[in-house]
Order: structure tokens, then sequence, then C-alpha cells
């Protein structure tokens, strides 16, 4: 498989670190307020790299983190807590509304067909873990004690930049511009591990014991601490949205990397956005739009994820009603064809070409998804298979087999039968003993076996894409 990499802004080769073992950590909600569209196509773009690996032989650990504390209003250090913010708009605790909108957050990726995470871990159940860490920093002098907070010194991590590939100068303005606290840093672009319960954050609701004083995590080293607890220091695919490219990621690896001296991470993916009708998602705009919303205007929350793969995931989407409108069209003609492919409920045999057509689509479908998760090259092929020469059964095992990787439940869509028929073997072979007499002309001797068939209470078609058996029906 390829893939890009933002770190070495190449696509690559992908080489885990233990093949076939692959570890994979992405960047998680934080769970403040309703999982957007946006959320589910950034999440719908890692259970597509998710299932890609597995389809391709990978065994894949999915780690996910649950910000439920530290992640204030920019990404930077300054603002107010997210959560807390969260708390006073709709008068519940911070932990009602974590509890709240993580359910929310789950509930609408289930309606999406995502696979749950094999690991989902809240900062907030991981505050050992990311103070022993904070705390591995400052031994090691990557980080400093100030009145308001435990700070990461950027300079001392020289190659802080790689990853944005941007000069820290230009960082060094973007980040002062943005902050208008952190009084104490050395460098305006570093960023805080331990926020001290003072200032601004005296009536913080969120706090915990350290060996800094009372205070709460930063946003940042929750993701270093679980990440690393659960996949390894070193491990081989991190995702997140194209937002995490300058702060939050850059963060990620300053920490690890200083604190445990190896490579962090192989490979960084990052997803780009999805934007409604040519614009960012906004309140003001009113064009922020949910799953729940999706369904209220009458959409299978599946097309949505139809229309998600009709863009390729480092392409920005634009989510128009009129987009969705087609995309449940599409989906809709898959499921209807699968039904007919399906109630055939008759087996032909293959022929030599024939399975060779079947080979050439699931392996042309394996190129696309293997190239940078090529979707819609991928989706293109799912309509060559409808459209192509084959019988229709073997077009509803085949498009059944690449669903695995699609996930748009094309199984459940259609009627299951109670007489769904398995042909016995010795009636296989009969069947192909009489295609290889016709095949030589022995046109007698073929006759003879079609009656041995029907005896055996099938019956044999010849169609021209091979020959077709059905079950006889059985009269008493
Ligand atoms: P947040 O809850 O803000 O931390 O966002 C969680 C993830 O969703 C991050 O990786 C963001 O990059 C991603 N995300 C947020 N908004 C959008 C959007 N409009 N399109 C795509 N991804 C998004
Ligand atoms: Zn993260």
């Amino acid at each position: 498989m390829r893939i890009y990499n933002t770190l070495s802004r190449k696509i690559e080769e992908f080489a885990p670190i233990n093949p076939p073992a692959v570890g994979m950590y992405t960047c998680g909600m934080t769970v403040y307020d309703f999982a957007h569209i946006g959320h589910g196509r950034k999440y719908v773009g890692d259970d597509i790299l998710r299932r890609t690996l597995a389809y391709l032989g990978y065994t894949v650990t999915h780690v996910q983190n649950v910000t439920d504390v530290g992640h204030l209003s920019s990404d930077a250090d300054s603002g107010e807590d997210k959560l807390e913010k969260g708390a006073k708009k709709t008068g519940k605790n911070v932990w009602e509304v974590a509890e709240e909108f993580t359910t929310h957050f789950y509930k609408s990726m289930d309606a999406l067909n995502v696979l749950r995470p094999d690991i989902i871990c809240k900062a907030t159940d991981h505050i050992k873990e990311q103070v022993d860490l904070v705390g591995r920093l400052v031994a090691k002098g990557f980080a400093y004690d100030t009145s308001e907070a435990v700070y990461f010194d950027i300079l001392k991590f020289p190659s802080y930049a790689r990853l944005f590939g941007q000069k820290l100068e230009e960082k060094k303005t973007a980040a002062r511009s943005e902050v208008k606290t952190g009084v104490h840093k050395k460098h305006p672009a570093d960023f805080a591990l331990w926020f001290k319960r003072v200032g601004r954050f005296a009536d913080h609701s969120m706090h915990w014991e350290s060996p800094w004083g009372d205070g709460f995590p930063g946003w940042h080293i929750e993701c270093s601490a679980m990440s690393m607890k659960y996949l390894g220091d070193s491990f081989d695919i991190h995702t997140g949205g194209t937002d995490h490219i300058s702060i939050h990621h850059p963060n990620e690896i300053a920490q690890s990397e200083a604190a445990t001296g190896k490579p962090f991470v192989r490979y960084w993916v990052h997803h780009a956005f999805l934007i409604v009708d040519g614009k960012k998602m906004s309140k003001s705009l009113g064009n922020i739009y949910t799953i729940t919303d999706v369904k209220a205007k009458g959409f299978d929350p599946l097309a949505l994820r139809y229309l998600y793969l009709t863009t390729h995931y480092r392409k920005l989407l634009n989510f128009t009603w009129e987009g969705l409108e087609a995309a449940a069209k599409g989906l809709e003609r898959l499921r209807e064809v699968m039904a007919q492919f399906r109630e055939a409920r008759e087996r032909t045999m293959l022929s030599a070409d024939k399975l060779a057509k079947v080979d050439l689509l699931r392996k042309k479908f394996t190129e696309a998804i293997s190239d940078d998760l090529s979707m819609p090259e991928a989706l293109s092929v799912v309509w060559e298979v409808v459209k192509t020469n084959i019988p229709g059964y073997d077009k509803y095992d085949l498009l059944l087999d690449l669903d695995q990787v699609l996930g748009l439940n094309l199984a459940s869509s259609v009627q299951h039968s109670a007489s769904s028929v398995v042909i016995p073997e010795d009636v296989v072979n009969l069947v192909n003993r009489r295609e290889e007499l016709r095949r030589v002309k022995k046109f007698a001797q073929a006759d003879e076996v079609r009656k041995a068939i029907e005896k055996k209470g099938f019956a044999v078609e010849d169609r021209p894409e091979g020959a077709r058996i059905k079950q006889l029906k059985i009269t008493f």
C-alpha cells in the first residue's frame, strides 16, 4: 500500500514496524458539542484506512482518545476550556457534558458504519500517565515550571517544525498574535503541559493534584501519553484533520520524542475538511449539520458515507444537499442491483475467463485502495462490477467482498430469502463434465449428463455467460 505521509510530504510505500501488526492512533472528538458531518468525514476517512489495512491482511490495533479536558478554544493556549464552556452553555456539569456528547459522537459514528476503535481512551481516565510524562520532560530539561503552567520548551527540540515545514520564526509571529496569555513563556510557541488552577483557571472545575500543584493537563499531552501507553513508544500511523498539522501534532511529536528519544510515529495521515456550500461551517451561518439533521431530511446516513467516498480524503469536500441527493441515488441503485443479484439464487459455473474477470476487478479495486486510499476510483470499480458480463450471483459475492472496505452495508440492504440454494458438489461436477462434453461437441453424451443432473433435482440452462443451475421444484 502507498500512503501520503505529511512528515515527508510524499506518497510512501507503507512498511509497518512489525508486520502484519499495525498500530494506529486517531485523535478523537472534543466532547463539548454535537458531532457534525465534518467530523463524520474525518472519522469515515479513518475507518476506510483501517478497513483497507485489514483487507490487505494487516492486523490493526486502532486506538482513539476522547478529549474531555484541557482543549482550549484555541488549539494553542488561549481561551477557555471547551468542556467548561459547554457546561456553561447547557447548564450541566462538565462530566455530564462529556458523557452526553461522547454518547452522541459514537451513535453518529455507528450510523455511519464506522467500526468502533479497539481501544477508546478518555483523557480524564489517564491523568496519571500524563503527569508521569510531564515529569519525564521536566526531569530531562525539556519543560519548565512557571507560576501559571508547566511549559514545553520548543527551542530545546530542534526538529520542532518538521511536520508543518515552516520556519520557527514564522510560527513565532503567528503564535504571538494568538497568545494573549502565557506571559511566562520563553518562546511564544511554547505550549502548556500542565495548567495550574490559578488566574483565569482558578475556578476550573476539573482538577487533579500534581507535583506542580493542583491543575489539569494541557490538551496535547493526552495524545502522547495514551498513544504510547497502548501502542508503544514508536508506532505506525497517526491521523487527524489538517488543522492538527500546525500545532497539535508537532506538539505531540515534540513531547513524545523528547521523552523517549525514539521516533514517535512513522506515517502521519491528515484528512482534509468538509465545507458546506463553499463555506466553512459556522454557527452564524447556521450550516453545521449533524447526522440527526441528515436523517430528518429523509436520508440514510450511509448515503452520507457514500458521498464521503466520492472525494479523495486529501481534497476539500464541498457538501451540498444536492450532492447528498445524488449520493443517495447511487447507493439506492447499488442496493437495487444487489437485491437482484441476490434474488437470482442461482449458481453459475464460472469458466476460466469469467474467473479471470472477477480476479481482475478485485485487483483493480485493491490497487485503487492501495493507491493512497483512492476511493473515487474504488467506487468506479464497483460500478464496473455492476455492469460487467459475469453472472449476478458472482457479482453479489464480489461486491460483498469489496464492501468490507466500503462499509456501505450492502448485505443488510438485501432481502434475504430462506431459499438460498446450496448446490451439492456432485451436481457441480456433473455440470462441469457436461460443459466439457459440449465443448468437444459430444452433444448426445452431454444430454445424458443433463438427465443425470435433473435426477438429482437440478436443471441446467445454457446462457451466453455460462451454464446456469436451478433447483427444480419438488412436487409430491
Ligand atoms: P475536535 O472535536 O474539534 O477536536 O475535532 C475532532 C476532529 O474532527 C479533528 O481531527 C478535526 O480535524 C476534525 N474536524 C473538525 N471539523 C471538521 C470538518 N469540518 N471537516 C473535517 N474534519 C473536521
Ligand atoms: Zn490528538
